[in-house]
């Protein structure tokens, strides 16, 4: 077990950062940018200067492809998209595409980000809450039983992992014929997927995935035949398709860096060795969280907690304050939990190395036994 380190040198080394998102890049993901950073190989000159039409641009959009495919052994009827707006934008873009004027969505409420989404595509058309746990303060996951599903609905949505409230979904919702769509920003590619459940799957890159500017579409091809006539352009997911997602000037950056990360966790063994890591990292948390005593209590309920985002909160607020002021001097970054929920977040994502979440182990047991 790792010790607390005595103050670290913040100006020079790298800290742990449990920041929610812009998160931790893998470091060697880093050190590959910082090298070509200056001339790519082949290219002589930045990766920030090269045309996004030129054959360098060509070959990491189609790296990332060919990546990705891989990783997730994505179907060959499913298209990958790279858009601008965040996920926030896929709020909107969803039920604009793939929500007829006649038709209603069903939305499975679980978190603050579920709740946008339900707002953007009211907007748009019908949405109908199949189920939501915001009187629990979003501390599970629904059960299968408890969902109200429409089987002529045009699509059931769901958020994988409330990157806010700390929990996740840990197998998909049985939803018959009709599409499911996810909003998997925060969990994307922490473990095995079946991508042919979804038939549609979006994910804002930067927890997961990359920097922030990006947003990765999982889109099934059939649904692309759904949009109506007359959306704007940049809104129309064939917009995006047709042209492989270079209709207008993509975030080149930040889709290189995507493809940089995908490469790193195909060398790390793939979703199956990063998925076990995952959830080792996250049982030696939760284990410590639960055998505190009371003194750390946990958020999600048993069952439904994330393996990404793990939150608790302390005996008081001025403990949670002093908890946070605390472990930043030990080098332990972004622990505040979210402004609208309060106490203690800690983000483990895939680059979140274990020793840090050692680390923090042994933080919570000195400051529970100091304060406790
Ligand atoms: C961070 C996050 C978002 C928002 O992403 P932006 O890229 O900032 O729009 C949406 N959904 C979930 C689950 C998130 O974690």
């Amino acid at each position: 077990m790792a010790t607390v380190t005595p103050e670290k040198d913040i100006a020079r080394e790298r800290i742990f950062n449990f920041g929610a998102g812009p998160a931790v890049l893998p470091e060697t993901v880093l050190e590959d940018a910082q090298r070509d950073l200056m001339s790519l190989p082949g290219a002589g000159m930045s990766v920030l200067e090269i045309s996004h039409r030129s054959k360098t641009f060509e070959e990491i959009l189609g790296a990332a492809d060919a990546d990705i495919r891989r990783l997730a052994s994505v179907p060959s009827n499913y298209r990958i998209l790279f858009v601008g707006g965040g996920a926030s934008l896929q709020f909107s873009m969803v039920p604009m595409n793939l929500l007829p004027s006649d038709g209603s969505a069903d939305y499975v409420v679980t978190g603050s980000w579920s709740k946008k989404a339900v707002k953007e595509a009211q907007k748009v058309g019908m949405v109908s809450i199949a189920a939501t746990t915001e009187p629990e303060t979003f501390s599970r996951i629904p059960e299968q039983s408890e969902l109200k599903l429409d089987a002529e609905a045009a699509y059931v949505h769901i958020t994988t992992n409330n990157t806010i409230y700390g929990t996740e979904w840990h197998r998909e919702p049985e939803v018959g014929r009709v599409p499911l769509v996810a909003d998997a920003s925060s969990d994307v590619f922490s473990r095995p997927i079946d991508v042919g459940r979804y038939a549609l799957l979006y994910a804002g890159a930067q927890k997961n995935l990359g920097p922030a500017g990006v947003t990765m579409v999982l889109i099934r091809e059939d649904l692309l035949a759904r949009t109506p006539a007359g959306l704007p352009t940049m809104l129309d997911y064939n917009t995006h398709a047709q042209n492989r997602s270079l209709y207008n000037t993509p975030p080149v950056f930040a889709i290189y860096v995507v493809g940089l990360v995908v490469k790193w966790m195909l060398a790390e063994g793939g979703l199956e060795a990063i998925g076990r890591r995952n959830a080792e990292k996250a049982k030696i948390l939760y284990d410590a969280l639960d055998g505190s005593g009371g003194f750390y209590r946990p958020h999600a309920k048993p069952g439904s907690r994330s393996n990404m985002n793990v939150t608790f909160r302390l005996p008081s607020e001025d403990l949670e304050k002093q908890f946070v002021a605390d472990a930043a001097r030990q080098g332990f970054s972004g622990l505040k939990g979210h402004r609208s929920v309060g106490g203690i977040r800690a983000s483990i994502y895939n680059a979140f190395p274990r020793k840090g979440v050692e680390a923090l182990v042994s933080f919570l047991k000195d400051f529970a036994a100091k304060n406790g």
